[in-house]
């Protein structure tokens, strides 16, 4: 049977001969088994074998990379020989050198005498290696491109979010949210932003999912990092493995590089705004604080002249009944204005403190008794905290209980109905700390701004004067101390004040 074949194949490449020898492609005829029967010197000037080392050989096993040859076998045995692939193949196959060449094929059954048995394969192929090359270097380039382009719309809109001035976290929620776009599968791909123990962004966390993740290092501290995450459903999205190119790296790298100066830059500026107003308002502060001083004592010496005279009047006996009752009321007006005066006068510091060793607690434990009532009758739940061993301030007492005494009163009226007046000590190596916080109805930025100015006030006039932190602020600052307050709108308000346990000289200006 097979000698039969041989012959036939003889024929059929020796009546092929002229055919094989015009065509400008390989020609190629394998038997049934692959092995090669007859071919062109265009297979010997593509593989670089010889026309020996060629011939009889089995095509697969010689011819086809390793990777490829079992499957490539199958497809022949199976679809080319019982022509049910199409007539239209490429292939790819190894140079003597180890080289690759692509390779187009025309194929074409040859049949027995016996219609419908197989013998073999005519094959005529094109060597479009250089054409394939091209085409995977265009592809690369539109590749390149498209990830170029990514990476330049990510750093644009980073740009442009950074140029926008908006408040740290905001800027950086902005920027998690436009990274993964940047990214091959955007739909399944979260980018995390992690700044000082703060997230910001997608919030995911890494575990069984592929991530990248760069450094955030800002003036050479490391502060967080930012992660991007791949998270492929369950249900059978095709993700490439891995599923970050080297581009998305690089990326990612730059990114965390402009985020960490951008993030610098935006401290400093903070800073900068921060420490300018504060000045200012220190300086605006200063500057009432000379005013009224000025203006407290200008109005002092006549008060007392006012309240000399009236009580002076008030005793005479010969009076109607009405000029009795004005006195009283001229005394009862110069009294208020007397309070009055003496306020600002705390305020502009104007009443040097009497020291003497002073214990907050005791103070406190001393001082709340007076509210005590007042509370339960308004639904607060007062909380003391109280540090043990805390030590004494050298302060006075008079002034420090109008500052816990003003504290309190603003925290309870704060509260209208019901809340928590948290009343807390501490200290450390130089401070002693006092801590006044209510759950009530706190304040907004533009409020917050001013309550130290002398009769700022939001309450109607039964209630306030104004004039409670301000005499709190003049009494902290002639003690050498600080005054830190945070609040919410709804979210209540905290008073954290700080006395030195050493005290500086004391200073001659007015600043907050
Ligand atoms: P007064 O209490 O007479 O209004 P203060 O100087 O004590 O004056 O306070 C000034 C303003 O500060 C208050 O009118 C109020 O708006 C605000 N304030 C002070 N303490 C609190 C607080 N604990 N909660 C909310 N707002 C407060
Ligand atoms: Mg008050």
């Amino acid at each position: 049977m097979r000698k039969v074949k041989a012959v036939m194949f003889k024929r059929i490449a020796d009546l092929c001969q002229p055919a094989i020898e015009l065509t400008k492609g390989i020609i190629l005829i394998l038997d049934q088994d692959g092995r090669i029967i007859s071919f062109n010197e265009f297979l010997e000037s593509t593989t670089g074998y010889s026309y020996s080392e060629l011939i009889q050989k089995n095509w697969f096993d010689l011819l086809i990379p390793e990777k490829e040859r079992e499957p490539a076998k199958r497809y022949f045995r199976r679809f080319i020989l019982r022509g049910k692939s199409s007539q239209k193949i490429v292939t790819t196959i190894m140079t003597r050198s180890g080289g690759k060449r692509f390779i187009e094929w025309h194929h074409k059954r040859l049949e027995d005498d016996t219609p419908g048995e197989v013998i073999g394969l005519l094959a005529i192929g094109q060597d479009i290696s250089a054409r394939v090359e091209h085409e995977k270097q265009l592809l690369n380039e539109r590749n390149q491109l498209i990830e170029r382009n990514k990476e330049l719309t990510c750093l644009y809109s980073m740009t442009k979010i950074v140029g926008k001035n908006k408040p740290l976290p905001q800027m950086l929620e902005s920027i998690a949210a436009i990274i993964p776009p940047a990214f091959q599968y955007p739909a399944i791909t979260t980018a995390t932003i992690r700044l000082d123990q703060h997230s910001y962004g997608g919030r995911e966390t890494a575990i069984g999912s592929p991530a990248l993740s760069e450094n955030l290092t800002i003036q050479e501290i490391p502060r967080g990092n930012i992660e991007v995450i791949c998270t492929p459903p369950e249900n059978g999205y095709k993700i490439s493995n891995p599923p970050f190119l080297d581009e998305e790296r690089a990326l990612l790298r730059t990114v965390a590089h402009h985020l960490s100066l951008a993030i610098e830059k935006k401290e400093a500026l903070d800073n900068k705004a921060e420490m300018e107003n504060q000045l200012r308002h220190s300086d605006r502060l200063a500057k009432i604080g000379q005013l009224t001083a000025g203006v407290a004592h200008e109005l002092n010496e006549p008060l007392v002249h006012i309240l000399g005279f009236a009580k002076l009047s008030s005793k005479a006996t010969d009076l109607s009944e009405q000029v009795y009752s004005d006195l009283d009321n001229i005394i009862k007006a110069a009294l208020h204005a007397r309070e009055v005066i003496k306020k600002l006068m705390f305020f502009s510091r104007q009443t040097p403190p009497r020291e003497t060793p002073v214990s907050l607690n005791r103070l406190i434990e001393d001082g709340i008794y007076l509210f005590e009532s007042r509370c339960a009758k308004n639904g607060i739940v007062v909380k003391k905290t109280l540090y043990k061993d805390l030590p004494s301030i050298k302060a006075d007492i008079s002034q420090l209980q109008q500052v816990f005494t003003n504290l309190t009163v603003n925290a309870i009226q704060a509260m209208p109905e019901e809340g928590k007046l948290n009343i807390e000590t501490s200290c450390d190596e130089d401070y002693v700390y006092l801590l006044v916080q209510d759950t009530g109805i706190g304040m907004t930025p533009e409020t917050l701004k001013q309550i130290f100015l002398p009769f700022f006030t939001t309450k109607d006039i039964k209630e306030g004067t104004g004039l409670g932190l301000s005499v709190v602020h003049g009494i902290v600052k002639s003690h050498g101390g600080s005054i830190d307050v945070e609040s919410r709108i709804g979210n209540g308000t905290r008073f954290r004040i700080k006395f030195p346990l050493k005290r500086q000289p004391p200073e001659e200006n007015n600043e907050s």
